[in-house]
């Protein structure tokens, strides 16, 4: 394993603040023609845990496979790839999804490099020089970018990673959830095995859900260089976010299991010298637009039901909001059939507020596609 620290050097006067990058096996350059990389960073909504938990039993797993001499190409772990966020206390409680000094959140605003890079590129027969001209250009055009302030350097820095990379895991968590991964649809085999690998129910798929994800920068670059310099240019990284159930799910055995499902998808993916059978097929395929949030039509006490990770019918209730005041009681119902993945941590909801999300199968909205 080689141990790199990359400095964020707007971090402030007298301080440093870097990300940890943890590679394991043969390096791009060590493995020369056709080297390949998986890149999995934990966190980087730095107040999601679970996935930091994740990302070290990933480390002992790898380390123990890089021994063995049978990691067939590079794997890049972060374990907790948000120093920024990490630092962020207000009030005793720790903030990590919005940088306070902006308010942007740590997942949006990715530069789409592709516009530039197309245009610095001539294509031939070769397939893989070309993809090497891509991701060169994709280099040029990502230094290019501002990074003057820390925030910016974050983004610069986990875009340089990802530009090499075939296969992207951003884990995450959601409040109080079920497992569950975000993809693009023209990735749908590769996000149904990744599914089926770490046992997720549901995998929600849109090409672009707004405000530019970490993910989709990752993945939907490629399919925008195909737009403008045609069909030559590969698919070359699956990337994907992951849902690591909700906020307070942590605890050795659920991560252990996790980390090894995940190494599971590595040898399928062909980065790990192993023996593994094709996963059963647990997860189900959805559209993004077709996932549906439940409002509280009124302020109150939000009292849930045993619904979550369930399949409910539209009109069902999935719990009650309570005014405490005048006693009133609304039940939240779901507009559609749909499982039931994801819920409010806090059991308070303020008038309008969106308390639960079911996954449906039909696409039924459109704009911007994720909470802020
Ligand atoms: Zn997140």
């Amino acid at each position: 394993m080689r141990t790199i620290d990359h400095a964020l050097s707007a971090s402030g006067i007298a301080s440093q603040r870097f990300i940890r990058q943890l590679h394991f096996g043969p390096s791009l350059a060590e493995q020369g023609l056709g080297a390949r990389r998986a890149l999995l960073q934990a966190s980087l909504h730095a107040d999601e845990i679970p996935p930091m938990l994740v990302a070290q039993h990933l480390r002992r797993r790898l380390t123990e496979l890089e021994a063995q001499g049978r990691l067939l190409g590079e794997v890049v772990l972060l374990p907790a790839c948000n120093p920024i966020g990490l630092s962020q206390q207000v009030w005793g409680r720790m903030h990590g999804r919005f940088e306070l000094a902006s308010g942007q959140n740590f997942n949006r605003l990715y530069p789409d490099l592709a516009e530039v890079a197309a245009a610095q590129v001539e294509l031939g027969d070769d397939a893989a020089a070309n993809l090497r001209a891509l991701r060169a250009a994709l280099h040029a055009a990502l230094g290019a970018q501002p990074a003057r302030t820390a925030l910016q350097q974050l983004r610069v820095q986990l875009l340089r990673l990802a530009i090499d990379a075939d296969v992207v895991l951003d884990m995450h968590c959601d409040n109080d959830a079920v497992l569950h991964l975000y993809a693009a649809p023209q990735q749908a085999a590769q996000a149904q095995q990744l599914g089926d690998c770490i046992g997720s129910p549901l995998a929600l798929l849109a090409e672009e859900s707004g405000d530019f994800p970490y993910d989709e920068a990752c993945s939907m670059v490629w399919r925008r260089l195909r737009e403008r310099l045609g069909e030559r240019v590969p698919f070359a990284c699956f990337a994907s976010t992951l849902e690591f159930r909700g906020e307070t799910e942590v605890s050795h055995e659920i991560a252990e299991r996790d980390a090894e499902a995940l190494i599971r998808f590595l040898a399928l993916q062909g980065f790990i010298d192993a023996e593994v059978d094709a996963p059963d097929q647990s997860c189900s395929l959805r559209p993004l637009a077709g996932c549906m949030h439940i409002h509280a039509p009124h302020a109150g006490v939000v009292v849930f039901g045993d619904t979550l990770g369930r399949e409910v019918k539209a009109g069902q209730a999935i719990g009650e909001v309570i005014d405490p005041v005048s006693g009133e009681s609304t039940p939240l119902c779901s507009p559609v059939d749909g499982l039931h993945f994801a819920r409010e941590l806090q059991r308070w909801a303020q008038a309008g507020q969106s308390v639960a999300k079911v996954a449906g199968m039909e696409a039924l909205r459109s704009g911007k596609l994720l909470s802020a």
